[in-house]
């Protein structure tokens, strides 16, 4: 589904010269669910943000469906994010303006292809709650919107930045679980970020990043259900 090869990135913060990736060449294959674990600041959003057409790289090249994205300006990103992409990230992002059931349905707008709304929102168990504002709703409760906002898009690559980061274990677990649903049921693409090496268990490949680079790649030859997971 992905190659990556050679990226890096650098940022400038007026005189000062960041290397957030350095020579990070890689492979993600379809219907893999993957974990990058790695200490804070060693280019983990960096990477996903780049896979999901928010940053562009610096150099090297991406192709996701044999389509160079590296190669593409910010119009042509802003689609292939759009029609390709699902992203859920560590505070939600959803709009706090409209209700529940408006964010999924302002997602699935988006879509050429999109899942149903309603659907959606009885699957992540939150149909009571579609006229409500996400303000009126706890960290769990916007996760899972977030969640079904992402997916009724029916992505084919679903890119989560610490999806459980702000949430206590038994709502992480109900995440996750949602999460390997999609892509055991789907055969859906997923990548996850964790700090949390008990996460990385339920992956069927871990990304060992550190220092902008990929140190290593662990297969898991039993990827661990979400509910198996110890704390
Ligand atoms: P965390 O676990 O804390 O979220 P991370 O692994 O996601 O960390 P990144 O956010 O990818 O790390 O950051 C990698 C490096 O790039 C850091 O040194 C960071 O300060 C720098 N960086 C990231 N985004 C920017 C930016 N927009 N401008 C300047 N520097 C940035
Ligand atoms: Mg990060």
């Amino acid at each position: 589904l992905i190659t990556a090869r050679n990226i890096y990135k650098e940022f400038t913060l007026g005189e000062v010269k960041v290397k957030a990736l350095n020579d990070v060449s890689f492979d993600v294959y379809e219907g893999e669910l993957i974990v990058i674990l790695g200490p804070s600041g060693s280019g983990k959003s960096t990477l996903l943000n780049i896979l999901g057409g928010i940053e562009t790289v610096s150099s090297g090249y991406i192709t996701y469906m044999d389509i160079d994205i590296s190669s593409m300006n910010e119009k042509e990103l802003t689609d292939f994010r759009r029609s390709n992409i699902g992203f859920i990230f560590q505070f939600y992002n959803l709009m706090p303006n409209l209700t529940a059931l408006e964010n999924v349905e302002l997602a699935a707008e988006m879509s050429p292809d999109p899942l149903d709304p309603d659907e959606l929102l009885k699957q992540v168990d939150l149909w009571e709650r579609r006229e409500h504002y996400p303000g009126k709703m706890s960290g769990g409760q916007q996760q899972r919107v977030a969640i079904a906002r992402a997916i009724c898009k029916n992505p084919d690559l679903l890119l989560c930045d610490e999806p459980t980061g702000a949430l206590d274990i038994a709502t992480g677990v109900q995440i996750l679980k949602l999460l390997v649903d999609f892509n055991k049921k789907y055969n859906k693409t997923i990548m996850i970020i964790t700090h949390n090496e008990n996460v990385a268990k339920i992956a069927d490949r871990v990304f060992y990043i550190k220092d902008g680079m990929i140190r290593k790649i662990v297969e898991n030859e039993n990827p661990a259900d979400p509910d198996e997971v110890v704390w």
